[in-house]
């Protein structure tokens, strides 16, 4: 058992002074108990529940700085970038797989994300034959995670075609499964692997045909399910054009709305889509750092917000990863979205409120994950933040401390506030640091200097 003591602790939503928390294990023990043996004293930092990664393709990493030159003569928007991405997910062996995620996980660590749901696709050999082992890639990214010691839920995708009335395009084969019986066959083996936390993810209505989604909204269990919803305004027209409706209606209609399920994305809603994720308790999956370097354009929030749906925060392509950036653009993107100010606020609940609850408790419920929050029983997913630092400087002293701190954090924090993180209850990073990183560095730039050159 070990008890920590910050200047500040993140309880229900407020930072409160120097509150003793008690970890039992894997598990937080007592909230405000009072101290019993040794207290780990945390000076000058603020202990927040772990961010929760909603929506990650690791490997994607490989991409950062690669696609920021525009071609010539190209009118460069999503598509050329995913032809970018494409070329990197056809050049790595389950070897390489391990070690580019291992570095996105570590890098997560760093900046205060403690668990990551992985929408992994990128399944069987380049040419669609699958590994002799058929989860050898899944395999390759459970190993990375637990290499680096990030908590992870696998979103197993299903990936059917290039779009309605598309086949296959060659670059897409080893994204893709013949039958759907396949994909529950690895769906099943995969929830089979000791300590694997496993979802369902349906790429998107343009990459699955109606009687995959159909056969998705089947499958046995209570897994989490999520699913790109229409971040492109072309996912939305093809939909409309092969289905005679929109991405969110048609899933509803097919049954796979539920609390259980994410909307990653949500950009491009129609009136009554908001809604219908709203009815269920679904969550929607903002990414803003990369939906602002793909150019997808801004989603609703406070429409999602008052239907009822909860919001999560993603790194998605990985731009950049950075849990501040990402809270920082769901309020940003709305004041320029709609010129006013505090959009996200609610009564009662502060801007930052709605900003940290979604950057950890969001995540935490999309992938049925009991934590997000520092609470009697939650897994102990912590993080603590240094207060020594330009950056948030001198924001605290006053009566209303607290309250003026969480603002602070959110308008002008970043990963190298990160002092320490505890994963289960494991410390993982200590003074900033994490040991793993060299050789986690190493084994990247190999991977990197390989698909580059
Ligand atoms: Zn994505």
């Amino acid at each position: 058992m070990q008890a920590l003591q910050a200047d500040f602790t993140l309880i229900d939503g407020q930072l409160r002074p120097d509150i003793v928390v008690r970890v039992d294990g894997a598990r937080i023990g007592g909230v405000d108990a009072p101290p019993e043996g040794r207290v780990q004293r945390l000076r000058g930092r603020v202990l927040v529940p772990g961010f929760v990664n909603g929506h990650s393709h690791a490997f994607q990493r490989l991409l950062r700085g690669r696609t920021e030159h525009r071609p010539p003569g190209i009118d460069d928007d999503f598509w050329s970038w995913r032809d970018a991405m494409y070329r990197v997910a056809n050049a790595l062996d389950p070897e390489a797989m391990e070690a580019v995620t291992r570095l996105a996980f570590v890098e997560m660590l760093l900046a205060g994300f403690t668990h990551v749901a992985e929408f992994h696709y990128v399944h069987h050999q380049p040419d669609g034959r699958p590994y002799a082992d058929r989860l050898a890639m899944a395999k390759a990214v459970f190993a990375g995670a637990a290499n680096a010691g990030i908590g992870i839920t696998l979103l197993r995708t299903a990936y059917a075609r290039s779009g309605p009335g598309k086949p296959l395009r060659p670059e897409q084969r080893r994204f893709a499964d013949t039958e759907p019986a396949d994909y529950a066959g690895d769906l099943d083996a995969l929830s089979a692997q000791p300590g694997a936390r496993v979802g369902i993810a349906a790429h998107s209505v343009r990459a699955l045909p109606r009687e995959w989604l159909e056969t998705l909204a089947a499958l046995p269990g209570d897994h989490p399910v999520h699913a790109h919803v229409s971040e492109q305004i072309g996912d939305v027209e093809s939909c409309l054009a092969e289905h005679g409706m929109r991405p969110v209606e048609l899933l509803d209609d097919l049954g796979l709305l539920s609390s259980r399920f994410t909307a990653v994305h949500a950009t491009h809603l129609g009136p009554g889509e908001a809604a219908r994720l709203g009815r269920v308790g679904a969550t929607a999956c903002i990414c803003p750092t990369t939906e602002s370097n793909l150019g997808d354009g801004l989603p609703d929030l406070p429409a999602l917000l008052e239907a009822g749906a909860a919001l999560s925060i993603g790194t998605d392509s990985h731009a950049r990863i950075d849990p501040f950036a990402e809270l920082r653009g769901l309020e940003d993107g709305e004041r320029l979205r709609t010129r006013r100010r505090n959009v996200l606020a609610r009564p009662g609940r502060d801007t930052a409120e709605t900003l940290f609850r979604a950057g950890a408790e969001g995540g935490a419920r999309s992938v049925g994950l009991d934590a997000g929050a520092i609470r009697v029983g939650a897994r102990a997913d912590l993080v603590a933040l240094r207060l020594q630092d330009a950056s948030v400087a001198g924001v605290g002293e006053a009566s209303d401390a607290g309250r003026a701190l969480l603002a602070g954090l959110w308008l002008g924090g970043h990963p190298r506030l990160v002092s320490e993180v505890w994963v289960g209850g494991r410390l993982v990073i200590e003074d900033g640091v994490h040991p793993g990183w060299d050789s986690a560095l190493a084994a990247y730039a190999n991977v990197a200097r390989t698909v580059w050159t």
